[in-house]
């Protein structure tokens, strides 16, 4: 069968619009095809820190990003019950600013500089229903374009960028590896005329089993986030009658010892609040024969680790890695897959487990409410701290500095 392209990419959103750039920059001719037209939305509080900021601009993007005004965010927040563990965000690869970029923005620049690229064909509003195989080989697409005609694409390799509901998954039945389910709820909504912080910052607060989010965005406004246990069944009620003024009363009664109720007062929501509930972290198996996932498709993991933009670019970059390296052996599939799942278990497991550990919304204990005093008053902790979001550091190296001022303090008390 002849093969119309080397790869085709479902779903274009960041982690398939950035494997296109990756890909075409190696020479391989992309298929890029998503069932929605650009510009979209898509369910997503739009953080991400600098290492990715250092990414857009490897993507060619980032004159583009800064375009759409986003506030540029140097410092980060975390307020656990009554500690606060405040600080800059490490800088890394010579990048100091993160952002939270809307997706109808974001996703868009990447898509087009992707169309931009003479390797890469792009189709909107076409939705995969089907692949073609031959024997178990994935070999194509089929799909339904915007006037509803059926088409067919072939290629060497079709790509799962096609996010968490993923129909590439689903059709080669990959195996799932990890799941670990959410304990809570999500709601978040748009909030114009609000005040930042002192200096514009992340912030994250976490009283009793509930959580606050408050990130600076696009057209200024906050994207204000809200987490409870799905337990909570009278909150989920009132969410769905009344999710707006269950958004303020949640956020100015259960978060008195912050600024967030006196700030949200002058505050207008400026769209409908949107909401997840029964999500779980997982992990899938990344590639198989004729088939690969990337972002998403691949792995979830807990929102509030602002994990998941980071992980669908990188995530497309170390696959275009991985295919850059087989080019000449692309149907030696088991060893592909094998170096393929190395590499994004090695980068990306680690704060996985963290997300699920996230979800599990565990109230601060005792002992962990000390060692949070413990890291707020020590800078050289709370960067390490800070450092895991961002790559500046691994947990490991946060543990060690925290094991080394707990060793200073019980000698002290000697
Ligand atoms: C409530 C919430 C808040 C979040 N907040 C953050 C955050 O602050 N920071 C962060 O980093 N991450 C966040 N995330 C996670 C982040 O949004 C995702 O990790 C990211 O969007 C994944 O990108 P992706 O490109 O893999 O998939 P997606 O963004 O899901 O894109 C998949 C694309 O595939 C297309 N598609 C699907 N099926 C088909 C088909 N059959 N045919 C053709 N096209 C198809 C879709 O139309 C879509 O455009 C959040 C997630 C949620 C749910």
């Amino acid at each position: 069968m002849k093969k119309n392209y080397d790869v085709i990419v479902t779903g274009a959103r960041c982690a398939g619009s950035s494997l296109a750039i990756y890909l075409a920059r190696a020479g391989f001719k992309v298929l890029l095809v998503d069932k929605a037209t650009f510009p979209s939305d898509t369910l997503s509080t739009n953080t991400f820190f600098n290492n990715t900021t250092a990414l857009l601009r490897e993507l060619g993007v980032i004159e583009e990003v800064l375009k759409t005004n986003a506030t540029p965010v140097k410092a980060i927040k975390f307020q656990f019950e009554e500690t606060v563990i405040e600080g800059p965000i490490p800088i890394v690869n010579g990048e100091d600013t993160s952002y939270c970029i809307r997706r109808t923005y974001l996703d868009d620049i990447l898509l087009r500089q992707a169309g931009s690229l003479e390797n890469v064909k792009v189709l909107q509003g076409f939705r995969v229903n089907e692949l073609v195989y031959n024997g178990d080989l994935v070999v194509g697409v089929r799909g339904e374009d915007r006037f509803g005609v059926m088409q067919e694409f072939t290629a060497s390799l079709v790509v799962g960028a096609d996010g968490r509901y993923s129909v590439v998954r689903k059709l080669v039945k990959s195996e799932q590896k990890i799941t670990s389910p959410s304990t809570v709820a999500i709601y978040f909504g748009y909030f114009s005329n609000i005040q930042h912080d002192g200096a514009a910052k992340f912030e994250v607060y976490k009283r009793g089993e509930n959580m606050a989010i408050l990130f600076p965005t696009n057209d200024n406004t906050y994207v204000v986030t809200v987490n409870f246990p799905l337990t909570n069944k009278r909150l989920l009620e009132d969410f769905k009658s009344n999710s707006e003024g269950s958004l303020r009363q949640l956020l100015t009664d259960q978060f008195p010892n912050t600024t967030i109720g006196a700030r949200l007062e002058s505050a207008t929501l400026t769209e409908p609040i949107r909401g997840l509930h029964e999500y779980e972290n997982y992990w899938y198996k990344g590639m198989g024969k004729g088939w690969a996932l990337v972002g998403d498709a691949l792995c979830f993991k807990d929102p509030a680790m602002a994990q998941g933009i980071h992980d669908g670019i990188r995530g497309a970059q170390l696959l275009a890695e991985t295919l850059n390296r087989n080019k000449e052996r692309l149907k030696q599939w088991d060893q592909i897959a094998e170096e393929y799942q190395q590499a994004i278990e090695a980068e990306f497991m680690v704060r996985f487990h963290m997300g699920c550990e996230l979800s599990k919304n565990e109230p601060i204990s005792e002992q962990q409410d000390t060692v949070n005093k413990l890291i707020s008053s020590h800078p050289a902790v709370i960067e390490k701290f800070l450092g895991i979001y961002n790559y500046a550091n691994e947990p490991s190296d946060f543990e060690e500095e925290l094991i080394k001022v707990m060793g200073a303090g019980a000698g002290s008390n000697d």
